[in-house]
C-alpha cells in the first residue's frame, strides 16, 4: 500500500483502508459496482426465488426420504444461522440436524440462543467440542505471528468440523446462513478475512509458533472441499436466505418473539473471541474496521442509510470498559498475562503474505468461480 489518498465511497462506506479498492468517476467503489451489476440482477427474493428454492427443497426431501435428517445446518447462535433453522423447519418442511462447534469462546447469550432455538423448534442438535489445548495453541500461534487473521483457527474449526461430519454421516445438503442481504460486501482478505482453509498457510504459522501437535483439531483443505467434497462426494451448499426476503432487524424481532432469543450488538458477536478481534485487535492494531463491510452491505440492501452507517462507524463499537474487560478475558483464557498480550499487541504487524500460502492458486480458482458465476462477490 503506497501513499494513496484517503477516499470513501460516495454510495456505501467502504474506503481506502481496503488497499485494493477502486473508484469510478462518480466516486462509487468496485463493491458497489459489482453489487448492482453482478449480484442484484440475479438475486430474487420474490416468487421467483421461492420457486427456485422449492426445487432445491424437493431434491433435499427426496434424498432424505429414508434418513433421520435430510440436511445439516451449522448453527452459531447468531441471527443468520438461527433464521435458517427456523425457515428450514417451518417454511420448507425440512428435517434438519443442527450442528454446533464449541471452540471454547461461546458467549452465554449464544449458548442460551441455541438451547431456546432447538427447544422451540423441536430440532436435534449435535455439538462438537474442540480440544481446548490444541485450540489455544493454534490461536496463540496466530497472535505470535502478528496477523490480522487471528480468528482463522476458530473459523477453520467451525467449517472443517461441519464438513467432515457431513462426509462421515453422508449428508449431501448443508444449509448455511451465508447471504447477500447482510454480506454482499465481503470483508477484504487484508482485514483478516483470508481463507481459513488455506492449510499451507495455517500449517506454516503453526510450524513457526505452535508448541504442541494438532492431533484432533478439525481441518479441511480449501481444494479438498471445493473440488473433492463438491464434485466427487456431491455435497451441496444451499443458502436459503438468498431466496427469501431477509431484513435483519425484522428477523431479530421474530426470533425474540418466538424463542426469547437475545440480540447481539453487532454481527458475529456470538463468540467473545470474535468480538475481541473485530472491536479491538483489528481496529486498534491494524486500523481495519470490519463494520465498514457489514454496514455497507446493509446500506446497499436498503436496510440502513449511508448517513446512519457513517455515524455508527465513527463511534467505537464497544465502550472502553467492555473492551478492557475483553482484553483481560482473552489474555486469561489463553494463559497469558495482560502484559504478555499487550506485548503481542504492540509487536510489528504482519500480513498473511509474510507466510507460506496458496493465494496464487486460490485466486486462480476464484477467478474461475467468478467466470462460472459460482462466486458473485468481490473476493480479495
Ligand atoms: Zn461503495
Amino acid at each position: 500500500m503506497d501513499s494513496k489518498e484517503y477516499q470513501v465511497c460516495t454510495n456505501c462506506i467502504m474506503d481506502t483502508t481496503d488497499p485494493d479498492i477502486t473508484f469510478d468517476e462518480r466516486g462509487w467503489c468496485d463493491y458497489c459496482r459489482n453489487f448492482y451489476e453482478n449480484i442484484l440482477p440475479d438475486w430474487h427474493t420474490d416468487e421467483r426465488g421461492e420457486k427456485e428454492l422449492e426445487k432445491i427443497v424437493q431434491k433435499i426431501k427426496r434424498y432424505g426420504k429414508n434418513r433421520d435428517h435430510d440436511c445439516l445446518i451449522g448453527i452459531s447462535g447468531g441471527v443468520d444461522s438461527s433464521y435458517v433453522a427456523l425457515i428450514a423447519k417451518e417454511k420448507l418442511g425440512l428435517r434438519p440436524l443442527l450442528y454446533h462447534v464449541d471452540a471454547g469462546w461461546n458467549s452465554q447469550v449464544s449458548v442460551n440462543n441455541i438451547q431456546r432455538l432447538i427447544e422451540g423448534l423441536g430440532l436435534d442438535l449435535v455439538t462438537e467440542v474442540i480440544d481446548w489445548q490444541e485450540m489455544k495453541d493454534l490461536q496463540l500461534s496466530f497472535f505470535k505471528a502478528q496477523l490480522a487473521n487471528i480468528d482463522i483457527p476458530q473459523d477453520l474449526a467451525f467449517f472443517s468440523s461441519l464438513y467432515n461430519f457431513a462426509i462421515k454421516h453422508k449428508f449431501k445438503y448443508i444449509l448455511t446462513g451465508a447471504n447477500y442481504s447482510t454480506e454482499c460486501v465481503r470483508e477484504p482478505n487484508e482485514w483478516g478475512a483470508y481463507y481459513p482453509t488455506d492449510m499451507r498457510f495455517v500449517k506454516d504459522v503453526h510450524n513457526h509458533f505452535g508448541k504442541i501437535p494438532l492431533k484432533t483439531f478439525p481441518t479441511s483443505n480449501i481444494f479438498t472441499y471445493k473440488l473433492y467434497y463438491r464434485y466427487i462426494k456431491g455435497i451441496q451448499v444451499v443458502r436459503p436466505l438468498n431466496y427469501v426476503p431477509y431484513i435483519k432487524e425484522d428477523v431479530k424481532k421474530v426470533l425474540i418473539d418466538r424463542f426469547g432469543w437475545q440480540s447481539y450488538a453487532q454481527k458475529h458477536h456470538e463468540s467473545r473471541f470474535t468480538r475481541f478481534v473485530e472491536c479491538y485487535w483489528l481496529p486498534k492494531k491494524f486500523g481495519y474496521e470490519r463494520r465498514k463491510a457489514h454496514l455497507s452491505s446493509l446500506v446497499l440492501t436498503n436496510q440502513m442509510t449511508r448517513e446512519e452507517a457513517l455515524l455508527k462507524v465513527a463511534a467505537p463499537e464497544l465502550d472502553e470498559q467492555t473492551m478492557i474487560q475483553d482484553f483481560e478475558y482473552v489474555a486469561k483464557k489463553l494463559d497469558l498475562t495482560v502484559e504478555e498480550l499487550q506485548k503481542l499487541f504492540d509487536g510489528e504487524n504482519k500480513s498473511y503474505r509474510d507466510y507460506k500460502n496458496n493465494m496464487t492458486l486460490i485466486n486462480l480458482g476464484t477467478k474461475v468461480m467468478n467466470l462460472l458465476g459460482l462466486e458473485k462477490r468481490v473476493v480479495r
